[in-house]
């Protein structure tokens, strides 16, 4: 990318430097540097340079030192619903179908609003916060709730103008639903921290003349399309009863198959439907552990890397996985791939990485802002100490982040330029609150789940 500072880097002003042991930029590719600094200046990376010319440059820059610690870009997680967060574990150990139909939507009819979808956000972004994300995808029922939270804490986020044809508390009608989005998206459409998505829920709860809307004004508006595709083999069986048409088929003969999908889950993939993404260039945005949680079916990472298809991770909702953890979501992803695919070259440490950072800022059509560190890209950061003996020794440091490390050893994260975590503690949120909050939903909840169930025992009855 090009470098946006044309005069020398030392005469621009430099607000803080960080100094760390190491540092993966992830671009360029398969990098390691050792005693390496960035600089920052304000919101942005201004360099990359060792640590010694960094001191030499700027002696009088603030600094923080990492001296145990990789300094990666920050996590994107490409899928989530976020105020699903105060439904963990609600409904577990249950079918896609029965667990929706049951459980979570009568939930979300009874409670959703924008206090449970501001103190899910909150909970949520604690929870990615301190796992090292610093950017999330979602789409859930009023947004504005959601983006109001983000802006509080200084949070990073790709939000969906959620479409689906299922009336509830944020909107009634597909009309509603698309006008409600694009003006609250004309409201913020200069705030940096946020972009937006189209985000029709899923091929089973959309209809045809909904998605060719959606693909007009994805193609007029140049905005994402985010939704589920290919997760279960109910689905396609669904639609192919209903419309005689595969799903991706009809979102083919919609003009929704193109470089603006992000395509989430791809659980039920064919060989065939793998060529068609990758000839338009399309997103998928892989769910390992919701997709086993939840009996859906395995994507083929392996075979949509080898056909040269990017693909970013998602959590999906903390009701079906059930945490918000990128990077033990990258774990299964890599040694899935190498389980079903009989080849343990199949996905190696770096590609993994790749998933968790640069691919998830392509597929959300911001390859150009973050996902790297590199100079002219935003300062969204991540540290990671590895003086812990689960990460000893170093023989390899993107092998022990990738596949040894864990969340717990997340202790600094940046989201342009400002600390949300700084060793080990949230700067911009008030953890007790946060779970006060949460604590008050899962009575309300109880209370719910107990009336759902004496009406079935009386139905029963
Ligand atoms: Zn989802």
């Amino acid at each position: 990318m090009k470098v946006k500072d044309a005069m020398p880097e030392r005469r621009r002003e430099i607000t803080s430097l960080i100094h760390a042991r190491y540092m993966v930029p992830v671009r360029p590719q398969r990098v390691i540097h050792e005693d390496y600094s960035v600089a920052l200046s304000d919101d942005e990376i201004v360099a990359v340079l060792p640590h010694a010319e960094a001191i030499q440059n700027w002696p009088d820059a603030s600094v923080t030192e990492l001296p145990d610690h990789v300094l990666i870009p920050g996590l994107i997680n490409a899928h989530t619903h976020s105020p699903m967060s105060l439904l963990r574990g609600y409904a577990d150990d249950m079918e896609l179908h029965v667990w929706l139909r049951d459980h979570i939507w009568p939930a979300e009819r009874e409670f959703v609003g924008p206090e449970f979808v501001a103190d899910g956000t909150r909970l949520a972004v604690a929870e990615m916060i301190r796992s090292g994300t610093t950017c999330f995808n979602d789409m859930y029922f009023f947004p504005d709730a959601t983006i109001e939270a983000c802006l509080e804490i200084g949070m990073r986020a790709s939000i969906g103008i959620t479409v689906i044809e299922i009336e509830s508390a944020w909107a009634t009608d597909v009309d509603s639903y698309i006008d409600k989005g694009l003006r609250l998206q004309e409201q913020l459409k200069s705030e940096p921290l946020i972009s937006f998505t189209l985000s029709p829920h899923a091929p089973y709860t959309v209809s045809d003349e909904t998605l060719c809307r959606i693909s007009r004004l994805s193609e007029d508006l140049n905005f994402p399309v985010h939704m589920h595709l290919l997760e279960t083999e109910w689905e396609i069986k669904q639609s192919q009863q209903q419309h005689e048409l595969h799903p991706l088929s009809r979102l083919e003969q919609a003009g929704l198959l193109d470089s603006r999908l992000q395509a989430v889950h791809m659980a039920q993939i064919s060989a065939d439907d793998i060529e068609k993404m990758a000839a338009v260039g399309a997103h998928v945005i892989h769910c390992p552990q919701s997709n086993l949680k939840l009996a859906s079916g395995i994507c083929p990472l392996a075979s949509l890397l080898e056909a040269g298809v990017n693909v970013a991770l998602g959590t999906d909702g903390a009701a079906s996985n059930n945490d918000l953890n990128l990077l033990a979501e990258a774990q299964s992803a890599a040694l899935l791939a190498k389980g079903i695919s009989g080849n343990a070259e199949a996905v190696n440490a770096f590609q993994v990485l790749d998933m968790m950072t640069i691919n998830g800022a392509r597929a959300l059509g911001r390859g150009a802002q973050i996902g790297s560190i590199e100079a002219g890209k935003k300062a969204d950061l991540c540290a990671v100490d590895l003086s812990a003996p689960e990460t000893q020794p170093l023989h390899h440091v993107v092998s022990q982040l990738v596949y040894a490390a864990s969340r717990r050893q997340v202790s600094d994260v940046w989201v342009a330029g400002r600390p949300l975590l700084r060793s080990g503690e949230l700067t911009t949120l008030d953890l007790k609150d946060v779970i006060g909050r949460a604590q008050r939903w899962q009575s309300r909840l109880a209370g719910l789940e107990e009336a759902l169930a004496r009406d079935l025992k009386e139905s029963v009855l």
